[in-house]
C-alpha cells in the first residue's frame, strides 16, 4: 500500500472536522493542527512500512473474500503457524481518533473566569472528588456550590447545581445500539427498512420479533478504562509471570511468539492480549429470547483480577429469539479490535490470544459443524461413525489415519464450500469465520476447560466418587469448595 501523502492526511482530517461539528456542535481544532497530531503520532508506523515486504499473490488472495479492508490503511502480513500468511490491519485510524478525541478535550477545558488561575474542569473535578470524600449529600452540595459561586468574580462559570456538576463528568455511552429483522438479520432503519428481499421488510414488528443488538463501538472507551486502572499490572506481570504463576496461559508458545515479535517489531509498544469468550445463557428470563454475549479478558492482568467483572470487557450482546450468525455477531468486532492506542503517554498494541466457547457457540464462531457432526474435530480430519446404538457419532482412536489440519486447510476447504462444491459443509467446514481475520484456527482456539471438564467430566466423577467417600470426609470437602467461593 501506498504512504499517506500529506493531501489525504487532510482530507480525512477535513473529514474528521466535519463529524465532529456536525455530532458534538463543540469548537475543534483547526486542520492544522490535527494534521500535526497525526504526523506526529504516526511517525513510528511509518518507519515500520519502510521495512515491509508485500507479497503481492497473497495479499490478492485475501482479497478474493472480503474487500472491506480499508487499502489506505497499513497492511502487514505475518508468518503463522509457519504455513500460511495471514492479513492484518494497522488501523492508524483509530490511533488518530483516539489523539484527536484527547485534543478536543484538552482544548474545551477553559478558565473558570477571565484570568482564573484554575481551569473549569480541573477545579469542577476537585470539588467533586472533595465531595465524595467527606460523603456530602446533594443538598450539602448544592450549599458548597452556592457558597464557592459568590466569592467568585461575576460571569464565571461554576456550575449552581450537584447534578449539573455530575453531568459535567458523565461518559458518554460506548455502545452502538441497533435492531435487527429476525427474518434476515439485517439492521432495521428508522422506516423500518431491513432488505428489499426479505418477507418481513416494512411490515409491523413486535418486540418479541425483532433482535436486540449491541456491540461496542470505536471509541474504546471500555478498554481505555480497563487498561488505565490496570496499569502497573499490565506492565509488570508479564515479566513476573515466570516467578508468580508459571503454568499460566501467558506462558504458552502463542504469547512467547506475540510478545518477541512484538519486541522486535516496536520496542516502545506493550502487549495487550485478550481472550475472547461467547457464551449463550439466559442472562434474564426473557419469555421468547435468549442472549449470546462475547466478552474478552486481558492476559496481562493476573488472575483472579482478570476475570474480576470490571476487568471483563463486553464486545457484543445479542438478545433475539434467533441464533447468531458468526458475521453479525463477531465482524465488527473482528474488524475493529486489532490497534494501537495510546494511553496515558504509553503505547499499547491490541492483539487476540484465543477464542473460547460452549461447543455450540464455538461451531457457531468457527463456522464448523456441530458437535455431532461427522467431522466436528477441530484439531484433526477425522470422520466420525454413526453408532446406531446410541444414536450419535463416534470417534474411534485411529492414530494412525488422521492428518492435523492447518489453517490454509481450512481455507481451501471454504474456498470449496463458498464455490459451491459443496452444499454444507466440506470436511466439517461451512465457510470463512470472522475469526480468521485476528487469530490461526485451530491453533488459537483453545478447549474450554469450565465446559468440557469442570461442568461435564467433574460433575459425573463427584457423583461417582460420593458413593465411595465416607459422609464426614464429603461434607468437609463441600465446606472447603464452598469457602473458595
Ligand atoms: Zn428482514
Ligand atoms: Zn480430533
Amino acid at each position: 500500500p501506498a504512504r499517506h501523502t500529506v493531501k489525504q492526511r487532510r482530507w480525512r482530517a477535513h473529514q474528521k472536522q466535519k463529524l465532529y461539528s456536525t455530532q458534538l456542535s463543540l469548537p475543534v481544532p483547526t486542520v492544522e493542527q490535527i494534521v500535526e497530531q497525526d504526523l506526529c503520532l504516526s511517525s513510528s508506523d511509518e518507519s515500520f512500512q519502510d521495512n515491509l515486504i508485500i507479497d503481492d499473490d497473497e495479499f490478492e488472495d485475501n482479497l478474493i473474500y472480503d474487500n472491506n479492508y480499508d487499502l489506505d490503511l497499513n497492511a502487514d502480513l505475518i508468518e503463522s503457524n509457519g504455513s500460511i500468511k495471514h492479513l492484518f490491519i494497522m488501523p492508524e485510524e483509530y490511533l488518530f481518533d483516539f489523539a484527536l478525541k484527547r485534543f478536543v478535550e484538552q482544548e474545551l477545558d477553559e478558565s473558570l473566569y477571565d484570568g482564573a488561575p484554575v481551569t473549569f474542569k480541573f477545579y469542577h473535578k476537585k470539588i467533586l472528588e472533595f465531595g465524595n470524600l467527606v460523603k456530602l449529600n446533594d443538598f450539602n452540595m448544592n450549599k458548597l456550590l452556592k457558597l464557592i459561586g459568590s466569592a467568585l468574580p461575576i460571569g464565571n462559570k461554576l456550575v449552581k447545581s450537584y447534578r449539573k456538576l455530575v453531568s459535567i463528568f458523565q461518559e458518554q455511552p460506548s455502545f452502538n445500539e441497533v435492531l435487527r429483522c429476525t427474518k434476515c438479520l439485517e439492521i432495521i432503519n428508522n422506516n423500518n427498512y431491513c432488505s428489499i428481499i426479505c418477507e418481513r421488510n416494512q411490515c409491523q414488528r413486535r418486540v418479541a420479533d425483532v433482535i436486540e443488538h449491541v456491540s461496542v463501538d470505536r471509541s474504546n472507551r471500555q478498554l481505555i478504562e480497563i487498561i488505565r486502572r490496570n496499569k502497573h499490572l499490565i506492565l509488570n506481570y508479564p515479566q513476573l509471570v515466570d516467578k508468580l504463576l508459571p503454568c499460566d496461559v501467558l506462558t504458552g508458545l502463542v504469547y512467547e511468539k506475540k510478545k518477541k515479535y512484538l519486541q522486535t517489531t516496536f520496542n516502545d509498544t506493550f502487549p495487550i492480549t485478550l481472550m475472547l469468550h461467547i457464551d449463550s445463557t439466559p442472562v434474564v428470563h426473557w419469555i421468547k429470547k435468549h442472549t449470546w454475549l462475547v466478552t474478552a479478558s486481558i492476559v496481562e492482568i493476573p488472575p483472579p483480577l482478570r476475570e474480576n467483572q470490571f476487568n471483563l470487557l463486553l464486545l457484543s450482546l445479542w438478545n433475539a429469539p434467533v441464533k447468531p450468525d458468526a458475521d453479525s455477531l463477531l465482524k465488527e468486532v473482528c474488524d475493529t479490535i486489532k490497534q494501537t492506542l495510546i494511553i496515558d503517554e504509553i503505547k499499547f498494541s491490541i492483539d487476540v490470544l484465543l477464542f473460547k466457547a460452549d461447543l455450540p457457540a464455538r461451531a457457531l464462531a468457527t463456522k464448523h459443524v456441530h458437535h455431532n457432526a461427522y467431522y466436528a474435530c477441530l484439531e484433526c480430519d477425522q470422520e466420525g461413525m454413526w453408532c446406531e446404538e446410541g444414536r450419535f457419532v463416534t470417534y474411534p482412536y485411529i492414530q494412525s489415519s488422521i492428518n492435523l489440519p492447518t489453517s490454509a486447510h481450512f481455507d481451501i476447504c471454504a474456498k470449496l464450500v463458498h464455490q459451491q462444491f459443496s452444499d454444507d459443509n466440506y470436511l466439517g467446514v461451512k465457510g470463512i469465520s470472522p475469526l480468521t481475520k485476528i487469530l490461526d484456527i485451530p491453533t488459537q482456539i483453545d478447549l474450554d476447560v469450565m465446559h468440557l471438564c469442570f461442568i461435564g467430566h467433574c460433575s459425573l466423577l463427584l457423583s461417582k466418587w460420593e458413593k465411595m467417600i465416607v459422609k464426614e470426609t464429603w461434607y468437609s470437602g463441600n465446606e472447603f469448595l464452598n469457602r473458595m467461593k
